[in-house]
């Protein structure tokens, strides 16, 4: 194939990709095919998806059954308005999401990816207050978080490199360190010293948190951070986005506590990682606030793709997988590998901080420079195991491995090998 003609230098003179400095960057990859766990470029080169094209991925590339259902779907109806008309894939799918989430989930409010579903519950908290009169403004999250790239969302994520340019249009937020044994009593304090009656909610990654460098924290000390802010009247919002349908080995990270949130955050995984789709759940008690004859206590929001019923059909399609038994044995054996292999990362002395979360292994590589995202080793890591045909896109100098639970032993491996050569190249 000539290069000029090639998809990618096509590419280069029409498009401007995403968190990409189009002046730098090498020419992207064109990738035309995939299957399993594998994506095949254009001139047919094969490269593992070992973090699942951006954490969505979760039965695998072009699954048959997720395709035959949206080509079913596609053929019956392809999009119709939601306020006002309905459609069996949206109920189908709220009916038989709401049975395998946290049980005080009683409504799914639809939307289109997983900062609006984290944009919805906000609006949902806050006018929860509001309607209930008593009208609340502050809200919490954790130091480092990341919720999505629209402003409501970027407002209640770490301030950083992302954030940089337009922190002074983001609303206040307070932030928490994350919760650990030694600190809980603190963090319950200064929580205290903030006027918990004027809290709104608070919105956090449960256990994992992604983009901020795939960040694992303390279980029961997070189930006593919860249920501090229960006591005190603080919406409780889950934004599993990332850490939902099996990533973190339970069906829902927030199945490791035992504190039910007032509303989930939902995508990502939500279709299998084949079209774009946002849910945010909400409980009986959030729902009622919003029945009135009063129109103005109406949740005003929603978008054109709305409940989009070819999306809603390959969450359905994914769910069918997702429920098999076969599934959460894929998550276990996945888990299973990467204990075996941490030994490894423990020993190796360019490693630091190894963790391990279900379906996902991390840690970092000890440089000179600061950790995090802005670390220069981050672009020669992806390029490193680019060369190798392994798609593991670090977070700065934090890599991490987050596969499609399809992926072979045999597959798992040729990562594993490829980390260990890197290791041996320091
Ligand atoms: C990716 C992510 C989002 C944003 O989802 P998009 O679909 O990229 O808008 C929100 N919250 C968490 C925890 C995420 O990982």
């Amino acid at each position: 194939m000539l290069k000029n003609t090639s998809l990618s230098s096509r590419d280069l003179s029409v498009i401007w990709h995403p968190y990409t400095q189009m002046q730098t960057a090498p020419a992207p990859i064109a990738i035309v095919r995939g299957e399993g766990a594998c994506l095949y470029d254009e001139d047919g080169q094969e490269y593992i998806d070992a973090t699942s094209s951006w954490w969505v991925n979760i039965h695998g590339h072009a699954h048959p059954h997720i395709a035959q259902q949206l080509a079913a779907q596609a053929l019956q109806l392809q999009h119709c308005i939601f306020a006002g008309y309905t459609h069996p894939p949206a109920v189908n799918l709220a009916e038989r999401l709401l049975e395998i989430l946290p049980t005080q989930q009683r409504r799914v409010f639809y939307s289109d990816n997983g900062s609006t579903a984290v944009e919805v519950a906000l609006k949902m908290a806050l006018q929860y207050w509001d309607n209930k009169g008593q009208p609340k403004r502050k809200i919490l999250a954790f130091k480092n978080a990341y919720h999505g790239d629209t402003f409501g969302a970027m407002s209640v994520s770490g301030r950083s490199v992302f954030t940089r340019v337009f922190d002074d249009f983001l609303f206040e937020v307070h932030f928490l360190d994350l919760p650990s044994p030694e600190n809980i009593s603190q963090i319950i304090a200064d929580i205290a010293a903030q006027q918990p009656a004027q809290i709104a909610a608070f919105i956090f990654e449960p256990l994992l948190q992604g983009a901020g460098g795939m960040v694992m924290y303390d279980a029961t000390a997070f189930d006593e951070l919860l249920q501090y802010c229960v006591s005190e009247n603080i919406l409780l919002i889950a934004d599993e986005v990332m850490t939902g349908f099996g990533r973190t080995g339970k069906n829902f990270a927030m199945e490791y506590v035992s504190t039910q949130p007032d509303m989930i955050c939902l995508s990502k995984g939500l279709t299998g990682g084949s079209m774009a789709l946002g849910i945010t759940t909400c409980t009986h008690q959030i729902y009622e606030a919003f029945l009135s004859t009063d129109k103005l206590k109406t949740l005003f929001h929603g978008h054109s793709f709305t409940a989009n019923p070819l999306a809603c059909s390959v969450a359905l399609a994914s769910m069918d997988l997702f429920t098999d038994p076969a599934c959460a044995q894929q998550r276990t054996r996945i888990h299973t590998r990467h204990q075996q292999f941490l030994p490894e990362l423990q020993q190796a002395t360019i490693i630091k901080n190894p963790r391990l979360l279900g379906t996902v292994l991390a840690f970092e590589i000890i440089t000179d420079n600061v950790d995090g995202y802005t670390n220069k080793l981050g672009d020669q890591l992806h390029h490193f195991f680019k060369e190798k045909r392994i798609m593991l896109r670090p977070l700065g100098n934090t890599l991490y491995i987050l596969p499609p639970y399809c992926i072979t032993d045999a597959q798992l491996e040729k990562v594993y090998a490829s980390i260990r050569e890197f290791i041996s190249t320091r």
